[in-house]
């Protein structure tokens, strides 16, 4: 379909007044400082048909630090580069612990459950990186993005970047670990450093949306990857995409999804829209605490959802 739901920029409008209006905003994440000085009391929702057309509400404008959703891209980037043998490296099973978490890895012989957990995504990154320079890869990456989005004005926030680098005790632990069972190929600080650039791109929920429109589905949108590869990455974000929230946020809202830290969550409604919603403050799991709220009550609205109306 080519048209927006009946009624729907009036209900985003609603939607951001009572986001506002109950002001349930939950915590930005603490552990990265440029992160943890957002102003939480924010929100912005944006649905894009395939010709990027958006309608939105809120701070639609405004850029935040996509985080974890750019593991997205970056796994549909190394796909296209090293194809199916990342499976031999990654798993596709959801991992039931938290985006972070070490555990696993040791029982697992350093091959992470998969490609949207910090480890995972840390070897995924690696496979992108491919022997180059850290600068090449990102520059690849961000160079899809912006075909996806067809935009160009998409960045690296360097300040998010160097602020993650000086804290990121654990994800350079977690880079360390995989190099010791011979799962990452380069050097591990250039894939570490590489991975948290990746972590630092700014987006606004306007351009975010735009970008999802490659796993649409939807006719006219921009073709970076086949039909296949869409719908398997968006398997991966319906089981694995909100960590060990996936399951609640398959049962609230039921589409794809990728959460990040910086509050951003993509969500992908095959054959019908690309989604973005932002609000910084998480929940207990991690993920945007009033962007799932909205994201539960959209699909409500447009009876979305893959499991049914
Ligand atoms: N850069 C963050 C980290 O590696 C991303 C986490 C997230 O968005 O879930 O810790």
């Amino acid at each position: 379909s080519d048209t927006f739901p009946e009624g729907l920029q009036e209900f985003l409008h609603q939607l951001n007044d009572d986001m506002h209006a109950a002001a349930d905003w939950g915590t930005p994440a603490g552990y990265i400082p440029e992160l943890a000085a957002v102003d939480p009391a924010q929100f912005a929702i944006s649905v894009a048909m395939a010709d990027g057309r958006t309608i939105s509400a809120g701070q639609h404008d405004k850029r935040f630090s996509i985080q974890s959703v750019s593991k997205v891209f970056t796994l549909a980037a190394a796909l296209g580069r090293i194809g199916d043998a990342l499976w031999a490296r990654v798993g596709r099973e959801p991992s039931g612990t938290a985006f972070n978490s070490i555990a696993l890895l040791e029982q697992e012989r350093g091959r992470p459950r998969n490609p949207f957990i910090n480890a995972g995504a840390i070897v995924t990154t690696d496979a992108l990186l491919d022997g180059r320079q850290p600068r090449d890869a990102l520059a690849e990456l961000i160079q899809f993005i912006r075909a996806a989005a067809e935009d160009s004005d998409i960045h690296i926030d360097k300040h998010v970047a160097a602020s993650e680098e000086a804290t990121g005790h654990r994800n350079a632990a977690l880079a360390h670990y995989l190099y010791s069972f011979d799962n990452l190929q380069n050097d591990p600080d250039l894939t570490l450093g590489t991975y948290m650039h990746q972590c630092a791109i700014a987006m606004t929920t306007d351009q975010l949306a735009s970008a999802g429109r490659m796993l649409s589905g939807l006719e006219g949108a921009p073709r970076l990857i086949s039909a296949r590869r869409a719908r398997r990455i968006n398997a991966l974000m319906m089981t694995c995409g909100h960590y060990d929230g996936s399951g609640d946020f398959a049962y609230r809202v039921g589409l794809p999804g990728k959460s990040g830290v910086g509050g951003g969550i993509l969500m992908i409604a095959p054959g019908k829209a690309s989604i973005a919603v932002w609000s910084p403050g998480l929940n207990h799991y991690g993920n945007s605490k009033a962007g799932t709220e909205a994201a539960h009550r959209l699909a409500n609205f447009t009876g979305w959802s893959v499991f049914g109306t």
